[in-house]
């Protein structure tokens, strides 16, 4: 029973995290070479993270 509980919060987690990565990287996306949200090079740092956490 409290096993089930906590893999329901984790899953509940990972999909919080992959929401927030997909919303990232829709925001920080490819302007001319430069993300259009930091103003960096692209893909700057967020971007690359997101990436990351979408892959897993
Ligand atoms: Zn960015």
């Amino acid at each position: 029973m409290v096993e089930t509980i906590t893999l329901t919060e984790a899953s509940s987690e990972v999909e919080a995290l992959y929401q927030l990565a997909a919303a990232v990287l829709n925001e920080h996306t490819n302007a001319n070479d430069l993300c259009a949200v930091c103003g960096c090079a692209f893909p700057c740092e967020r971007a690359v993270l997101a990436e990351h956490n979408l892959s897993l």
